[in-house]
């Protein structure tokens, strides 16, 4: 999306979309001075990234007050926002842009409600919206402005299909129909419409939003319900927060994992996980979210069979572990924790 903000038309501010946008911001990192990047959330912080690694002051500028804030629980973006810093990224939370400042039709700095930061290139990653403004009068959209798909993918128009950014999906912890805009999601779509082009009758399935960052350092995944979601949950929601060594104190092994669960108070269904670490903990996520899918609770989770080997991780995988901490399961009334 480009705002309408004054001066968003001088040149070297750029939007990220695609490679030829990558190419561009490439480009113009050649002799650049400082960079200042519109948005904290996903985008915006890995294009941060690379100006920290290559060398650029940047700074992020944000309206929410912490970075990666619909993505990733406070507990996560601390540690984040720590390690940004330490590599020399200038976080500017809680401030909006007002301004953008030229000079011989090149940007020269950004103007938020409280400063103005010199720049020479900006990068808008403040939103992104689908292209679909063509189809309105054309096929039914809701109030919400996504367009509206049977479980077959049909549009409201005989043989016309839809997926992607502008649709919604059924979301597995709450059962609505959400938008994720992610790859991951647009592909599944893709395949089911196909297919039911071709004439096959296959349903959307429930998805869970599972999606993977790896920023200065750590490995941040997460799937299903998050602080940012939790409250379209129609049931009470629980969560707990658990940091574990990954590997046996024998191994002599530094690793630690983070990671949080939410889960229905009730009925202990799995409704969301994350998880930080050093060390790939990529394989976690996608057993959190099969198990969200399934509909699994923290009992099926604490004693699930996951394999043990002392170079890999504990007796108790950490998922075992996280679950088990949820229920707060004790030997025998004693303080310590089984595991
Ligand atoms: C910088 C960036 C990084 C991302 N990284 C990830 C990631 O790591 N993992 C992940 O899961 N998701 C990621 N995403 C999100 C992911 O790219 C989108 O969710 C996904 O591409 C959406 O698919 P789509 O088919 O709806 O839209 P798109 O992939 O944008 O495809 C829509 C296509 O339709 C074309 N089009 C539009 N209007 C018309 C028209 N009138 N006629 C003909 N063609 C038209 C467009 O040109 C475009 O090629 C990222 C997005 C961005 C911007």
């Amino acid at each position: 999306m480009k705002p309408p903000i004054e001066g968003i038309d001088l040149e070297n501010i750029n939007t990220f979309r695609g490679p030829e946008d990558t190419a561009a911001v490439k480009e113009q990192m050649e002799g650049c001075q400082s960079a200042v990047i519109i948005g904290g959330g996903y985008i915006g912080i890995e294009v941060a990234e690379a100006y920290a690694q290559a060398g650029i002051p940047v700074t992020v500028i944000d309206m929410q007050d912490r970075l990666l804030a619909t993505s990733l629980d406070k507990e996560f973006t601390d540690v984040l926002e720590a390690a940004s810093k330490h590599h020399g990224l200038d976080f500017r939370p809680a401030e909006t842009v007002k301004a953008f400042e030229g000079e011989d039709g090149k940007v020269k700095a950004v103007v938020t409600d409280q400063a103005t930061y010199p720049a020479d290139t900006v990068i808008l990653a403040a939103g992104v919206k689908a292209d679909d403004q063509w189809l309105r009068g054309t096929l039914e959209m809701d109030e919400r402005g996504f367009i509206v798909t049977n479980e077959y993918l049909e549009t409201s128009a005989p043989d016309v299909y839809a997926g992607g950014d502008s649709t919604c999906v059924p979301f597995a912890p709450t059962h609505e129909q959400v938008n994720i805009s992610l790859a991951t999601i647009a592909r599944r779509q893709g395949i089911v419409a196909a297919l039911n082009a071709m004439g096959q009758k296959v349903k959307m399935p429930e998805l869970t939003g599972t999606s993977a960052l790896s920023l200065f350092g750590y490995n941040f995944v997460s799937t299903g319900l998050k602080a940012a979601s939790a409250a379209q949950y129609q049931g009470q929601v629980a969560s707990r927060y658990v940091e574990e060594p990954l590997y046996p104190d024998f191994m002599r092994k530094e690793g630690k994992v983070a990671m949080k669960i939410y889960y229905d108070a009730d009925d202990h269904r799995i409704l969301g996980g994350q998880l930080m670490s050093k060390e790939d903990i990529t394989d976690g996520i996608t057993g959190l979210s099969i198990a969200i899918a399934s509909g699994w609770t923290l009992e099926d989770l604490a004693l699930a069979d996951i394999h043990f080997m002392p170079r890999f991780d504990r007796p108790w995988h950490y998922l075992n572990v996280l679950a088990m901490a949820a229920l707060d399961y004790k030997i025998g009334g004693a303080d310590k924790l089984l595991f």
